[in-house]
């Protein structure tokens, strides 16, 4: 069978690490990189440390609003299935490459598989939350990573067939987690100990693109009294460039700013932290799975499990509950809540078991 998976962004390119190569132990598949996250260190570097194979289609398609960027992807994918004629398509996650590339398959009238799909954050105004509806609606086989992902899609009473097949996320830490955990190259490069540090990423449009909220971000990082290694995503470091408050943050003595990592330095850094601090939806779960208590600075996240366990909360930009949260001890318990990190194998028998 052909299959043409379309991938564009970093989380992608790490969900794809669990799949794409036991796909191709069984189909074809075409690989293609849209170019959301096009610069090495969000997106080279990926292919390399994961071993994700290197697309044979790249698009070069960044920038602009979430609908231009759409909008040029779609007329890009659309003429590609004419000239490839797949036999289905698979997209990931939530960006505007996944939704992309669901609509102009299934306007092609090619079957659409998306991985990560019933994730809901019940928050309209994030870009990724209508990414995931639609993309969701649009689908044939639905592949979910837990039960509130199965819960949500029957409510919407989605049209697709819904298979849960665990979180090809916990796939990939599971492999390489542990060697990332013992090598201490990077908490060096950022002068911290193991135990003795918050990790932190913040990327969120809600946060950075609006001023207001970008100040309280910064005010939370200034206030916290610890050290804090932020790798800044280049949509971060551009708004606080713009606002003129990045030399705020590269002034504070607590503060380890660094460019955005690969995924072995930042695996490192994240499974030795002492807490993760982040409006990430990946690295809310990687926390998880390296039981690192995790403070997310959002009102909702789409992994609801790891709050209602106690590993993670929700403070929003509130410093005073981040401060708090920050402060709190683990829990105690810490149950398996997103497979047994064989997802990438679930992700492929479904595929087979759907089209024979
Ligand atoms: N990540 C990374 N280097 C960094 C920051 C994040 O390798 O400097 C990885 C992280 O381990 C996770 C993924 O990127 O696998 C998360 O991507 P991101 O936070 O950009 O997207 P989201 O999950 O929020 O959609």
């Amino acid at each position: 069978m052909k299959i043409l998976t379309v991938i564009g962004n970093r989380p992608q390119f790490v969900k794809a690490a669990a799949v794409s190569r036991l796909l191709r132990e069984h189909h074809d598949e075409l690989l293609v990189h849209t170019g959301q996250h096009h610069d090495d260190e969000l997106s080279a570097i990926f292919f390399e440390e994961l071993q994700v194979p290197r697309p044979e289609v790249q698009l070069h398609i960044a920038g602009g609003t979430n609908t231009e960027q759409t909008a040029r992807m779609l007329a890009e994918i659309g003429p590609l299935l004419a000239t490839e004629l797949p036999d289905l398509v698979l997209v990931y996650g939530d960006t505007n490459s996944t939704v992309a590339g669901g609509l102009a398959a299934a306007q092609a009238n090619i079957p659409v598989v998306h991985v990560e799909a019933g994730m809901r954050s019940f928050d309209r105004r994030m870009p990724e939350e209508l990414n995931r509806v639609l993309t969701d609606h649009l689908s044939e086989l639905l592949l979910v990573p837990s039960v509130t992902a199965e819960e949500n899609l029957a409510r919407e009473a989605v049209a697709g067939r819904v298979v849960n097949v665990g979180d090809v996320m916990v796939d990939v830490s599971m492999m390489f987690q542990p060697r990332a955990k013992a090598d201490l190259h990077a908490l060096r490069d950022a002068g911290v100990v193991p135990g003795e540090y918050i990790l932190c990423t913040s990327h969120r449009a809600g946060n950075v693109d609006v001023p207001e909220r970008l100040r309280k971000l910064v005010d939370l990082l200034l206030a916290l009294e610890e050290p804090v290694v932020l790798p800044l995503h280049p949509r971060t470091g551009a708004r606080l460039d713009a606002a003129g408050w990045l030399d705020e943050l590269q002034d504070a003595d607590h503060i380890r700013l660094a460019p955005p990592l690969g995924y072995m330095a930042f695996t490192s850094l994240l499974t030795n932290a002492r807490r993760v601090l982040t409006d990430s939806g990946g690295v809310q779960k990687e926390a998880y799975f390296a039981s690192v208590p995790c403070v997310t600075m959002r009102d909702t996240t789409e992994w609801v499990e790891t709050v209602d366990t106690g590993w993670n909360a929700l403070v929003d930009l509130d410093l005073h509950s981040a401060l708090t949260a920050l402060g709190e001890d683990p829990p105690a318990e810490h149950p398996q809540l997103y497979g047994d990190g064989r997802a990438g194998e679930r992700v492929v028998a479904a595929i087979d078991e759907h089209v024979t």
